[in-house]
């Protein structure tokens, strides 16, 4: 019972309540050989792949092997522990220097990442690693938390490696806190902003509609852009007051517009997994008196895989509303072309990266081709995004595509129709009211 209460029964190894138990110890060791104490957070990469792929008796296998190879890749004083899921942690006593557990990081790093045998399958996973150091009077929780971030930060740098929790990353972590708690009372101050940039009609130069961009005016250090903010929004579910306060202020500024042009809102895949999502869209409608057809909505990629189930009533019920569907950011995602067929979409956005090197990249260009040959073929209409340059306009005409956005025709701007350079004259995208 008591082996039980303090051991993984998968691998055998240590559970959370032991590893915290030997890291106090090993604390207490280290202070009194005035040495360190050093902490891998390793969690796996692919794991989830290979479960999904051969199944959940392979992972198990795949689970054991990876804690077999940890424990023979560290010394008998070292504890190797498994905090359940793909997440395993190793804790060395007596560290003399960084070098030796870098060493280490590496080491287990090789031996993980060899294929493992499982049936006639080779299962390949690879390892994430945060290294946090600490000395006696440090407290295990925060070390071990610690190097958690830091091997969050080596998933962010693209797995497969180690990071070390340094200042550096002390800081930024202060510094996330610090933003996650500001935005929390933004959107009550009113310091959501939205900038408009036009999107234009590429063949007679007409703006047809302007995407609507968050802005956080932060009081003491300006204007934030989405960068440094959306994200951490998406985590902390912050993301759905301020993507409501963006629709609702696009939705007001497009409707005091003369004419016809459009608005179109990015959409976050928090946002759109809501079941209420389309009552917030009706909502914006109302209030504002916005045509539906007058709104466009941009859908990441990845929105649509992760909410697949829901999507497709979310889809449905954004239909019937009247509203214009987009896919943002094409070609980033995990395209999938049945997805495409499957989920009724009136536009693709061609992702910036792509358009960039459109003038020196034969690759890249064949790339924006193909999205508007298959567009055309699946009758959606293509918005090529971060326009710069008349080379890049006239390849991308040459091309057929229609629409386009970029600094070439303007910037974005606190005004909802800013002044557009067409064809070198600056003109009013649209009069207001
Ligand atoms: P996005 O939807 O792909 O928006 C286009 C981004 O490209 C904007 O950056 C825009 O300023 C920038 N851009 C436009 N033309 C050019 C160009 O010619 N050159 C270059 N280098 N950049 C150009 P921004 O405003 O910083 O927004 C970044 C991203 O943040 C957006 O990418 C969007 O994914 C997200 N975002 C912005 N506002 C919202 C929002 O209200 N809700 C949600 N969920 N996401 C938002
Ligand atoms: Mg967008
Ligand atoms: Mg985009």
């Amino acid at each position: 019972m008591e082996h039980l209460a303090f051991h993984d029964p998968l691998t055998n190894l240590p559970n959370r309540l032991l590893l915290l138990d030997r890291l106090a110890q090993a604390f207490l060791q280290a202070g009194r050989h005035g040495k360190g104490v050093a902490v891998l957070f390793i969690d796996l990469d692919r794991f989830k792949v290979v479960n999904d792929s051969l199944g959940h008796h392979a992972g198990d296998l795949v689970l054991t092997e990876v804690a077999d190879r940890l424990r023979r890749g560290t010394r008998a004083s070292d504890t190797v522990a498994r905090l359940g899921g793909d997440e395993f942690v190793v804790v060395c006593p007596d560290v003399d220097s960084r070098q030796d557990v870098a060493r280490l990081a590496d080491e287990l790093q090789k031996s993980i990442a060899l294929p493992i045998l499982i049936g006639e399958h080779i299962a390949s996973v690879d390892a994430s690693i945060g290294i946090a150091f600490g000395v006696g009077d440090d407290d295990p929780e925060s070390l071990l938390r610690n190097a958690d971030q830091a091997m969050y930060l080596a998933k962010d740098h693209g797995r497969a490696r180690y990071e070390v929790f340094d200042n550096e990353l002390r800081g930024r972590v202060a510094q996330t806190l610090d933003t996650q708690m500001s935005l929390r009372s933004a959107v009550d101050l009113g310091q959501i902003e939205t900038w408009y940039q036009p999107i234009v009609d590429l063949r007679n130069q007409t703006v047809v509609a302007t995407e609507a961009l968050a802005r956080w005016r932060r009081p003491e250090r300006g204007l934030v852009l989405p960068g440094d903010f959306i994200a951490i929004a998406e985590e902390t579910g912050l993301i759905k007051q301020i993507g409501s306060t963006v629709l609702n202020q696009a939705c007001r500024a497009a409707a005091a517009l003369d004419g016809a042009m459009a608005v179109s809102v990015n959409v976050s895949p928090r946002q759109f997994a809501r079941d209420d999502f389309g009552a917030v869209v009706k909502q914006a409608l109302s209030i504002s008196g916005l045509p539906p057809e007058r709104l466009w909505l941009e859908l990441t990629e990845s929105a649509m895989i992760e909410a697949i189930g829901s999507a497709a009533k979310m889809f449905h019920e954004l239909r019937d509303i009247g509203v214009r569907l987009a896919i943002d950011d094409f070609g980033t995602g995990y395209s999938s072309l049945s997805h495409l067929r499957a989920f009724d979409i009136d536009l693709l956005k061609v992702d910036i990266t792509f358009v960039r090197d459109i003038e020196t990249s034969a690759h890249d260009r064949a790339v924006v081709e193909g999205v508007i040959r298959l567009a055309d073929s699946l009758k959606l209409e293509v918005v090529a995004e971060g326009i710069e340059t008349t080379g890049q306009l006239d390849l991308l005409l040459k091309m057929g595509c229609r629409f386009g956005q970029g600094y070439l025709f303007s910037r974005p701007s606190p005004d909802v129709s800013p002044l557009v350079h067409l064809e070198g004259f600056l003109a009013p995208a649209a009069r207001a009211r």
